[in-house]
């Protein structure tokens, strides 16, 4: 018998997020963002379930050239670039989009022998600072991309930095108006949140990620509620075994948790080595039988503590839902400290994996 633990993926819930997302981007094409290994749901497990997006963004070129192999003829944009002059020989040989975000990257292009031009996405710098031309040289980049016969189709990116919060996309979005405003190109600047946020930035093509997986691009579960998204991942495991605490009595390293009275206490098969957060404090949700209850105690590498206080009837064998369904990620997160992103992209190679259709 393996480790009672593993991630069951639904993938019809990835196919419904799509026809979601498509609803809120009007008639804009979609980037499906499967950067990470897909957000760490394994990008050749799940992609065919995106099929009926117009393209898929990544920045991995090993990703790249798998979704190639595994038969996906649609567009592929690299969202980081090329990293070396050389990999221009796999742009080319495999058709893929890339961003463009320096100089040395527009002078790489114009100086390769390459059997087609490759359609490029100039990568503009409107305050995010990480990558990226300043937007104040959007006219003159713009300009020396079209002056290179190496290149074909030119779009316009940009990526918001707080389209997920109380500040906003606007002031970013009025940066990237003045400056390209009047540039004849197509455009790409919405992320999830600027998706559901701003459709004043969605032109012609959008990148949502971490809401084709069900999850907020806040962090905040109600920012999504109502909208129809499901939950791709969820995470289960059982009771491996059951302790009595007295009043005094600690449990797990470093004793951080004692319990005031008597308490009876269920061990979960999953630790940090797993890809839950280490951090997670006593009093993260989780559920036991499906009744809700909280962690007590450290995380360790490949177990956890919960208090069965609120489930009686709890024993060895029975169902933890860790995330999942009934229990959302960003729940789980925002007891962390972290966001739904990370815990998505830290499932571990050792969990093993359901993929369910329905
Ligand atoms: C990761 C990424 C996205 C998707 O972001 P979400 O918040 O998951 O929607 C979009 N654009 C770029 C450039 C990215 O790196």
């Amino acid at each position: 018998m393996s480790r009672p633990i593993s991630a069951t993926l639904h993938l019809s819930a990835l196919s419904h997020n799509l026809s979601i997302v498509r609803r809120h981007a009007g008639a804009a094409k979609i980037w499906s963002v499967v950067k990470a290994n897909a957000y760490g749901h394994g990008l050749a497990r799940i992609w065919q379930a995106l099929d009926a997006t117009d393209g898929f963004a990544l920045l991995d070129l090993n990703e790249a050239i798998m979704l190639r192999e595994q038969g996906w003829q649609g567009p592929i944009l690299l969202l980081e670039g090329f990293f070396r002059t050389q990999d221009l020989a796999l742009v080319d040989h495999y058709r893929l989009t890339t961003v463009v975000h320096s100089d040395w990257q527009l002078d790489a292009i114009n100086a390769a022998r390459l059997t087609a031009p490759p359609n490029i996405y100039l990568k503009l710098n409107s305050g995010m600072n990480r990558l990226g031309f300043p937007i104040g040289q959007a006219d003159a980049v713009w300009q020396w991309a079209n002056s290179i016969s190496n290149i074909g189709e030119v779009t316009l990116m940009s990526h918001f930095a707080n389209a997920d919060n109380h500040m906003g996309a606007s002031e970013q979005f009025t940066r990237i108006q003045q400056a390209s405003g009047h540039i004849a190109a197509a455009r790409c600047f919405a992320n999830s949140a600027a998706i559901l946020r701003n459709p004043e930035t969605h032109y012609d093509w959008v990148r949502p990620g971490i809401i084709l997986y069900g999850a907020s691009p806040s962090g905040d579960v109600n920012d999504i509620a109502g909208i129809g998204l499901r939950p791709v991942m969820g995470l289960h495991s059982e009771i491996i075994a059951t302790q009595m605490l007295s009043a005094g009595h600690s449990v797990g390293y470093g004793s951080r948790y004692s319990a005031t009275g008597t308490q009876r206490i269920g061990v979960v098969a999953c630790g940090y080595a797993d890809g839950y957060p280490r951090l997670a404090p006593s009093g993260t949700p989780i559920r036991v039988d499906g009744i809700l209850t909280h962690t007590v105690g450290s995380i360790s590498m490949d177990m956890l503590t919960v208090d069965l206080t609120p489930c009686p009837q709890a024993q060895v064998g029975s169902k933890v839902e860790i995330w999942g369904d009934n229990l959302p990620i960003d729940d789980v997160a925002a007891a962390a400290g972290t966001v739904g992103y990370e815990l998505m992209c830290a499932l571990a190679s050792r969990v093993s994996v359901i993929t369910e259709r329905t």
